[in-house]
Formats: C-alpha cells, sequence, structure tokens
C-alpha cells in the first residue's frame, strides 16, 4: 500500500516512514507544499497523511485545492494544532480523520485501518475473496484452512489484489501500489513476491491471468 505523508519535521517524518514501512506500507514522503500539491496530484496513494503547519503553505488550504481536483484518497490529518477550529474545518474540508501530535505510532496504525475501513466500504479489517482471507491488522492471509502472517511486501501484494477482488492487475500496477518513488525494483520482484505466497498456500491463492497479469480469487456470488 502507497502512503503519501505530508510533514516538514524531519524527525517525525523519518519516523513515520520508518514504522510504516515496518508495517508492509511504501511511504512518500514530501517536505513542502509545492511537492505535496505535485504529489496529491497523482492518484496512485492510498491514503494521505497530512501536516497543516508547512512552510509556505497550509496544509488546509492544500486539502481544500486537492479535494477540489478530485482527490479521491482518504486524508489523515497529523497536524499538533488542536483547536477546535482548526479539528472542525479540516473535517468540514475533505479530511476523513484527525490526529494530534504527539501521538502513539499504534494509534495512527489503528486510525489509518479506520479511516481506510470506510473509505472502503469495509466494516472489519478482514478483507474476503472466496476461500481466501486478508487480516489488515495482523496481516495474516488464510487460504483453505492454511494460515500464515505474511512478510510486509507479500502483504502489501496480496492487500493491493484483495482490495477489489476478481480485479486484474499488470506488473505494473503491482509495481506502482507496493514501491516507492525512487525505490530500485527488480525486473522479477512480483514473481518472486507470487512464487513465495503460492509456494505457502498454494498456486490457486493469486490467479494469473495470461498477457494481462494477476488477481486474487473472486467472491462467492
Ligand atoms: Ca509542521
Amino acid at each position: 500500500m502507497r502512503v503519501l505523508l505530508v510533514e516538514d519535521d524531519p524527525m517525525i517524518g523519518h519516523g513515520l516512514s520508518k514504522a510504516l514501512g515496518a508495517e508492509g506500507m511504501s511511504v512518500d514522503w514530501v517536505r513542502n507544499g509545492a511537492d505535496a500539491s505535485a504529489a496529491l496530484a497523482d492518484s496512485t496513494h492510498s491514503i494521505v497523511l497530512l501536516d497543516l503547519g508547512l512552510p509556505n503553505i497550509d496544509g488546509l488550504d492544500l486539502l481544500k485545492s486537492a479535494r477540489r481536483n478530485g482527490l479521491n484518497a482518504p486524508v489523515l490529518v497529523i497536524t499538533a494544532r488542536d483547536g477546535l477550529d482548526d479539528r472542525v474545518s479540516g473535517l468540514d474540508l475533505g479530511a476523513d480523520d484527525y490526529l494530534v501530535k504527539p501521538f502513539e505510532v499504534r494509534e495512527l496504525l489503528a486510525r489509518m485501518r479506520a479511516v481506510l475501513r470506510r473509505h472502503q466500504g469495509r466494516a472489519s479489517s478482514r478483507m474476503v475473496a472466496g476461500e481466501t482471507e486478508l487480516d489488515a491488522e495482523t496481516r495474516e492471509l488464510s487460504h483453505r484452512g492454511l494460515v500464515q502472517v505474511l512478510p510486509a511486501r507479500e502483504y502489501a501484494l496480496m492487500h493491493a489484489l484483495m482490495e477489489r477482488p476478481g480485479r486484474i492487475l499488470s506488473r505494473a500496477q503491482i509495481e506502482e501500489r507496493i514501491y516507492g518513488w525512487g525505490e530500485e525494483v527488480e525486473s522479477n520482484a512480483v514473481d518472486v513476491l507470487i512464487h513465495s505466497i503460492r509456494r505457502k498456500f498454494g498456486k490457486d491463492v493469486i490467479f494469473n491471468v495470461r498477457g494481462a497479469g494477476w488477481m486474487s480469487p473472486k467472491s462467492r456470488q
């Protein structure tokens, strides 16, 4: 899952990039308004973490114009401002939730999951497709009675496939979802991950669609 982090504080930015990376997310971190505007116009992120106090622009203005320009991803505001007015205008301008610094990473992760669930219209952290289930909280994949916690990248790949069961993702679309900007991606990286998941769960945990890409099992009709 690709996360866009808009944060000018280097300590917080490094800390969050590392913590989210350890959860299997790819974090694209931008530190000022201009980079943030450009990044918000790119639609490859599943969620945006937005600081409000940025050099040369206010995060709320950024949010307002990004929503006006069609940004669809959920936005979680992370900020030191805790005035009621700021919270209310943040939510009114299209933020999905609001977290006041300092916060524990565990709370951020829980709120990110909640925001993503709401955004995807799911009531629980489990994604289900036929006999396959992925738990976003524990990173546990279960398929026909086999249950294992997936390593970060394998989880990210299954998450991308199971967001919409039965949808085909090409190699480029998978890479775009699981690797961040500037990350070196070996040409066979996706094949290696798929091979590893299939070795543990069997061949039909991921379907090959010749010439098009891969998909998760379909939901039961
Ligand atoms: Ca700041």
